[in-house]
């Protein structure tokens, strides 16, 4: 049996960050696949750069950004301001919905805002109580429900109210009506880094920074002996002191055999499509929120507005339950034909595609997951196994708050502050 301080599971950004940060020489990555990123791989073809769904990068740590960048080509990350609009009913309206309803046709925008100043203030238990005690019946008919329900693909009563944390524009009445006369759609990502050969830039400068024998491809863990501390592999048995996980919680549960309540834990799927065509299409949108049910997506990305390129490059996203059955060329011809009524794509032709479906993309956040996360994760680290990572910690995050996580992990195993250099 081979004996290993530290054990890594998965060589996403989470697993990778951990592996850099840490003082700890007796450690080994092991990566399920055959290439390391998780889901900040980027795909080439011809003049195309595609992500596994567009990744976009925004720090409030500006340490860990600079030891990022610090590893990369000088020049190789642009900062760009984002341009992202909503689709409605043909119209274009500027993001987030709720600041702008009155951008919309005369009438919808009357009902939105009555519906908004005469809401219910009520206690609320779920997200979908949340966005109508706050934002009133027009704007959550309009946006709020159909977007999220595409988006999750399940119903918006069963979310906790805080299931998107950060991440969800909140406004409240005075910045809702200022905002008609003064415009500000600032958010969490109002600017947004992006390197020009994609995400996977800062994969690999993670990668740098590791010893090429510390990560091992193709070895998926398949089970962990709680007790005596022993990862299975495919391929052999590794006793460990340590072993930070980065796989989905559900499945690391399943590994350790610690049995929990069934539907516990429950995500969507995205079905993505990057789509490359021969010349130019909309200008002056990084991507566009589409709410209504006629549209099989939930979002366009525009990368050619990123990158200032000539021939227009799609991401398309497509959330599903996960149990769905996908049919790539069914849908690749609906995204077609959804692409041309959105008026998106006119006289362009397809000439490139790539499709990959992200299982779990987004999960299910409810107050019974966020609670059995806590008490289990504490069950697991008296074993000496941590889980984190977006789907290791079960969350809704940004890659910078996966390298925060990493970094706190590696400071609370130490018991010290760690200084990146
Ligand atoms: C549609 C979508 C869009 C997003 N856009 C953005 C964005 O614009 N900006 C942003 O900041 N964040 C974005 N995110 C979030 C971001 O993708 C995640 O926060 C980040 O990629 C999570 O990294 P991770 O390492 O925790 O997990 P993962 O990337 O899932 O990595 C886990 C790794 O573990 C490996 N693995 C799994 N099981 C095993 C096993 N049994 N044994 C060994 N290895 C295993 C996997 O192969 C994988 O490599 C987006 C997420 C989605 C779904």
């Amino acid at each position: 049996m081979d004996v290993i301080d530290t054990l890594v599971i998965g060589a996403g950004i989470t697993g990778l960050a951990y592996a850099s940060f840490t003082p700890r020489q007796d450690l080994l990555v092991l990566e399920a696949e055959d290439q390391i990123g998780g889901y900040c791989k980027t795909v080439r073809q011809g003049p195309f750069v595609w992500d596994y769904s567009g990744h976009f990068f925004h720090f409030r740590h500006p340490h860990l950004e600079r030891y990022l960048v610090s590893q990369m080509i000088p020049g190789e990350v642009q900062t760009i301001t984002k341009w992202a609009r909503i689709l409605f009913e043909g119209t274009l309206v500027d993001f987030p919905f709720q600041k702008n309803i009155h951008q919309l046709p005369k009438e919808d925008f009357i009902d939105c805002l009555y519906e908004l100043f005469f809401r219910e203030e009520r206690p609320v238990e779920s997200f979908q109580d949340m966005l109508l005690t706050r934002f009133g019946s027009g704007i959550c008919r309009r946006f709020l429900f159909p977007y999220n329900e595409k988006l999750y693909a399940c119903d918006l009563d069963r979310l906790d109210v805080d299931a998107m944390g950060r991440f969800f524009p909140h406004a409240d009445l005075a910045e809702i009506i200022r905002n008609f006369k003064f415009p500000n759609n600032r958010s969490y990502n109002t600017t947004f880094t992006y390197p020009r050969s994609g995400a996977v830039a800062y994969i690999d400068s993670l990668k740098s920074r590791l010893p090429d024998d510390r990560i091992s491809l193709n070895e998926p863990l398949l089970r962990i002996d709680l007790e005596h501390k022993v990862a299975q592999t495919n391929q052999r048995e590794i006793a460990f002191s340590t072993l930070v996980c980065t796989t989905p919680f559900n499945r690391l549960l399943e590994m350790t055999g610690i049995e929990h309540e069934p539907g516990l834990f429950t995500s969507n799927k995205v079905l993505v499509f990057n789509l490359g065509f021969d010349t130019k299409g909309p200008t002056q949108i990084h991507w566009m929120y589409l709410p209504e049910p006629r549209f099989c997506f939930y979002r366009v990305g525009f990368y050619d507005n990123i990158f200032g390129s000539p021939q227009m490059s799609l991401y398309i996203e497509i959330g599903l339950p996960t149990s769905a059955a996908v049919d790539v060329p069914t849908m690749q011809d609906r995204v077609l034909n959804d692409l041309k009524t959105a008026g998106i794509v006119g006289s362009q032709r397809l000439i490139a595609s790539h499709n990959v479906v992200l299982d779990p993309a987004y999960v299910h956040i409810t107050s019974k997951s966020q609670q059995a996360v806590a008490s289990l994760k504490e069950r697991l680290a008296r074993h000496g196994v941590y889980s984190i990572g977006r789907y290791g910690s079960w969350t809704y995050c940004s890659i910078e708050d996966n390298l925060v996580e990493a970094l706190q992990l590696v400071e609370r195993l130490e018991g010290k502050p760690v200084r990146l250099a």
